[in-house]
């Protein structure tokens, strides 16, 4: 791991409520994680500067070799081949955004719903929501990254969501997945997010969850906790917080991360085109492995409309 110096840090008071009143929860290789006083917002502070923090998303993090070990999205992209018949949890948040925008008027006429990924990496997940008819296109600031994404011919700007240039309205769904961690001022973001979707549109976003039992248990050897780069750990009612103040109307976060999920779809109880199964006996699963879910998971399945 890099050695930093102190000039590479910076000090910011509250995302959310502009608060400096930063309380000590935990440090971790060096970094202090606080939680504000005033709002309960937990935030890596002092964190490394927007300079240092570029310079982690080279090549290396994107093959697995960066702060986040657990990533590897080239190898996605080696497997996305082998899994493009295969029903992945990909496969299953589409059709959970699909099932979400056929409530709603959408684009009417059989048009195709347009979907903006930002911090779309390699584009495994563009290429799969294509497969669902979504009209794709991508927002990624490494261009290491986003070549991928171009040569599946899936359009990607490389820029940051201030320099991307999108006109309201734009988008029927936007989709960050463990993303929202890495903004350096979520709560600007989420405003713009809000500005480009089309009335009723649809945010889909995957984080951790703070206050699930694993950080409890372990502190801060809660595997989440990756300083360098996640600046942000939202609990449910921080991330309904931050939903509510941007404009949303409409805001459902759960507690479903990866891992039961990915059982629940390894056994077949996931049923394609659908968000919950049809068949009664594995609605009766899906239900009660995403009630456990909600107790136990680290993760956070987010749904905000506009
Ligand atoms: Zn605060």
């Amino acid at each position: 791991m890099t050695q930093f110096q102190p000039s590479d840090f910076e000090s910011l008071p509250c995302d959310f409520c502009g608060a400096d009143e930063p309380q000590l929860k935990y440090t971790k290789r060096g970094f202090s994680i606080v939680e504000c006083k005033k709002c309960g917002m937990v935030y890596t502070n002092p964190r490394l500067n927007g300079a240092k923090i570029g310079e982690l998303y080279d090549a290396d993090y994107f093959q697995g070799h960066g702060f986040d070990t657990s990533v590897n999205y080239v190898k996605e992209v080696d497997e996305y081949g082998a899994e493009k018949a295969t029903y992945t949890l990909n496969d299953w948040d589409s059709d959970t955004i699909l099932s979400m925008l056929s409530g709603s008027k959408g684009t009417g006429g059989g048009a195709r719903h347009a979907l903006l990924e930002i911090g779309c990496g390699t584009g495994v997940f563009l290429a799969k929501a294509r497969e669902h008819g979504f009209d794709c296109q991508g927002l990624e600031l490494s261009s290491y990254a986003a070549d991928f994404v171009r040569n599946m011919g899936i359009p990607v700007q490389t820029k940051s969501i201030e320099d991307a240039e999108h006109a309201e309205n734009s988008f029927d769904a936007i989709v960050m997945r463990e993303v929202i961690e890495h903004l350096p001022h979520p709560m600007e973001s989420l405003k713009t997010i809000h500005r480009w979707l089309k009335p009723g549109g649809v945010l889909f976003m995957a984080t951790g969850n703070y206050d699930c039992p694993e950080r409890k248990l372990r502190g801060s050897d809660w595997f989440y906790f990756m300083p360098e780069g996640h600046l942000y750990y939202f609990s449910n009612r921080t991330m309904s917080k931050y939903l509510k103040k941007s404009g949303f109307r409409v805001v459902r976060v759960t507690n479903q991360g990866d891992m039961l999920m990915e059982m629940l779809r390894k056994y077949g109880i996931l049923e394609k085109g659908h968000a919950a199964p049809r068949n009664l006996l594995k609605r009766v699963v899906f239900h009660s492995v995403r009630a456990v879910n909600h107790f136990v998971s680290s993760g956070m399945r987010i749904y905000a409309v506009k």
